[in-house]
């Protein structure tokens, strides 16, 4: 079974994931003229980088425990990401509501001094702490696209409708949404495009380091073939795996450790009919997201819970599923529902451990550790959010540049992702425009390609006339044109990474549709492998 293949090149650098972080980095690094490797042993984004809120925020609550270093570098990069990819991210406006008898347990170290300070504010979250917090997030870094904070009447207009009367009041501000698996994919895309080699369904089995070089051996999960590796460096972007990479495929005795905190989302039926988002404020001194999703549900989240086993698949409990449902209906003024859920996801934050308390205290900011006490050196990446990506890819390369001096500095602010060149206030024009080359795409239709695909979008479609010329239709607007472009410039080998990473049609087809369109890929993919080995 083990053909085991041996690559002459020495990569610069060898990176272990294939999530946010491992791309994000493996784009940097191969446009600074690194030599790059990257393995993803599932799909990209397959792990935590696909089951993220989805948003670039700067982190409201992050205040509440003084992170203002996180908060203030998420606060400039929003933009930063934002004009760099306006197809798959876009500026959302949030709604606060506030009603002077809430209150909450609290044991951030905000509320700790308003306890001590003034004992009579206890278990409240005061109207003035949560403006000056919104000053402090309006101000704290580079805003230029995204509106300031303002004060919403929930007595007037569409905001206060879905909601219990009690709600008066709210705050409104900004922050942006971006469709995380996309993101990834795009950093894969670039990278490649800039050298970097790409191995998805690759699993990394062991690293070595030999005469100051790392030899690792990756196994293709498909066919079980293995390869050999030699790299100068190693990068461990493993995420929920980083503890498990260092000490099982490296056997490293490294006692930096990371702590596995799962968040749930629900998904369920369109709850109301406006476009912005709720940020709730919950009794239990958390916070959750309600936002408009995939143009037909809303989507609600997230929990906080340990999650022990990064082997154990992270799946909404009924617990988190039940907690959400009560959260979200101590605002709505219609209950929420089980039946309202049409689908639920889950995943894996893996946050440097810091000794925090409790998961939801747990920092969310990023560590990086390089090892060398072995020899050749390893970067271990501990914690991040998908908003600091390319912060962090720019950290690492500043950790790593005493390797390699050769290399080029910073270069990623403002250079756009695949399809993402164009002005953000261009989208609806990118959709108008996407309309009249192809007049048989319906308004849903084109929204959903532009937004997934930008500029691209019409090389996707390519030079037809008709919707028949797109091959077959796989429901949901899903032709076989589409598809093809996944699979030869996105990596899908299956229908789940089609409908579930790459777009979100999964909420849309049937269990059959998605049946045929895995059997449809499959055969592609044989006839692929067939004619490749000729
Ligand atoms: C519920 C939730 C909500 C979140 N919301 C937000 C948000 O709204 N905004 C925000 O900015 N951040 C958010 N985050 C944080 C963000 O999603 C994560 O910080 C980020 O996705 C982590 O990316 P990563 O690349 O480190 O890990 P991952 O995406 O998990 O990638 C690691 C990859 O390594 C691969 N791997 C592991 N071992 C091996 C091996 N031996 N060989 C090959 N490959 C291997 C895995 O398969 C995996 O794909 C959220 C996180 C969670 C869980």
């Amino acid at each position: 079974m083990s053909a085991s293949g041996e690559t002459q090149q020495i990569y610069d650098l060898f990176i272990i994931g294939g999530g946010i972080n491992g791309c994000g980095i493996a784009r940097d690094a191969s446009g600074r003229g690194l030599s790059v490797a990257l393995a993803e042993m599932n799909d990209l984004a397959s792990a935590t980088s696909s089951s993220s809120t989805k948003l670039f925020h700067g982190g409201l609550r992050y205040l509440e425990y003084f992170e203002i270093r996180l908060v203030r570098e998420a606060l400039i990069e929003r933009e930063v990401l934002l004009k760099a990819m306006p197809h798959i991210s876009w500026p959302m406006r949030f709604v606060l509501p506030y009603h002077k008898d809430m209150r909450f347990e609290n044991s951030t170290p905000t509320s700790r001094i308003l306890n001590t300070v003034m004992p009579w504010m206890k278990g409240r979250r005061p109207a003035w702490l949560i403006r000056l917090g919104l000053f402090m997030y309006d101000n704290l870094g580079g805003r230029e696209i995204l509106p300031g904070t303002s004060t919403v009447d929930l007595t007037q207009g569409p905001e206060g409708a879905p909601l219990q009367e009690r709600f008066e009041k709210a705050y409104e501000y900004s922050d942006c949404w971006v469709e995380d698996s996309r993101l990834v994919v795009l950093n894969a895309r670039d990278a490649e495009a800039r050298g970097a080699e790409i191995m998805t369904r690759t699993k990394v089995m062991s690293c070595v380091r030999v005469d100051d070089m790392w030899e690792v051996i990756v196994q293709d999960t498909n066919t079980g073939v293995q390869r050999r590796f030699r790299a100068k460096m190693l990068v461990n972007a493993g995420g929920p795996w980083v503890g498990d990479i260092i000490h099982g495929k490296i056997r490293s005795n490294s006692t930096e450790g990371v702590r596995l905190v799962r968040g749930s989302h629900i998904v369920t039926r369109k709850l109301y009919d406006h476009d912005k988002c709720y940020f709730f404020q919950g009794t239990d001194g958390r916070i959750i997201f309600a936002i408009p999703y995939e143009q037909d549900f809303t989507l609600i989240g997230t929990t906080d819970a340990e999650h022990t086993d990064p082997s154990i698949k992270p799946e909404c409990t009924d617990e988190e599923r039940d907690y959400l449902l009560s959260f979200a209906s101590d605002y709505f003024k219609q209950p929420v529902t089980r039946d309202d859920i049409v689908w639920s996801y889950s995943g894996v934050r893996p946050l440097y451990d810091d000794g925090a308390s409790s998961a939801t205290a747990a920092t969310r900011d990023y560590t990086l550790k390089v090892d060398a006490v072995g020899g050749a050196p390893v970067l271990n990446v501990f914690g991040g959010k998908i908003t600091t990506y390319r912060r962090l890819a720019e950290s690492a390369l500043e950790h790593i540049q005493e390797y390699f001096p050769q290399a080029p500095s910073t270069w990623t602010a403002g250079v756009a992702l695949p399809g993402g060149n164009f002005a953000v206030s261009d989208t609806e024009k990118l959709i108008a425009d996407l309309q009249q080359k192809y007049p048989f795409l319906t308004p849903f239709w084109a929204r959903r390609l532009t937004r997934a695909y930008g500029a691209e979008a019409s090389e996707v479609l390519g030079d037809v006339r008709e919707a028949e010329q797109l091959g077959r239709d796989f429901g949901a607007t899903l032709t076989e044109a589409e598809v093809r472009w996944l699979m030869e410039r996105e990596y899908a080998q299956t229908a789940e990474d089609v409908v579930w990473r790459r777009s979100k049609l999964g909420l849309r087809l049937t269990a059959e549709q998605v049946a045929a369109l895995d059997h449809w890929m499959s055969d592609v993919r044989s006839i692929g492998s067939a004619q490749a080995a000729q």
